[in-house]
């Protein structure tokens, strides 16, 4: 059977797709380290982006349910540095967020 040019363009987006959901995380773990973010202006919770992931300062005022027991902001892979109460972050780019704040956006550190 021969592949339609509908079948060619599918696979194509499935492998842009895929190669993005990889990327991200890495994005994360390639530039913590060096992205030197502690001066950053503070992400406010009232944000609309903020808001709409859910981002709270103290991940224990996170809503009910949401968020993984021991998930924080200091150990999410798309957290920019190592250390600082207040630090860059891949998803809110320019502003800091809490060392012990919780997004929706929540990776696992790798
Ligand atoms: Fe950024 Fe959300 Fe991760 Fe916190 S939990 S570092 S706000 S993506």
């Amino acid at each position: 059977m021969a592949q339609t040019d509908t079948d060619r363009n599918r696979r194509r987006l499935l492998k842009v797709a895929a190669a993005g959901v990889v990327a991200l995380p890495l994005n994360g773990l390639l530039t913590r380290s060096a992205a030197g973010t502690g001066d950053l202006p503070r992400l406010s919770e009232d944000d609309r982006a903020a808001r709409a992931l859910s981002y709270v300062h103290d991940a224990v005022n996170a809503s009910a349910g949401k968020r993984k027991d021991g998930a924080l902001c200091k150990n999410c892979n798309l957290v920019l540095d190592n250390q600082g109460e207040w630090r860059g972050c891949s998803l809110f780019r320019g502003k800091a967020v809490n060392e012990n704040g919780w997004c929706a956006g929540w990776v696992r550190r790798v």
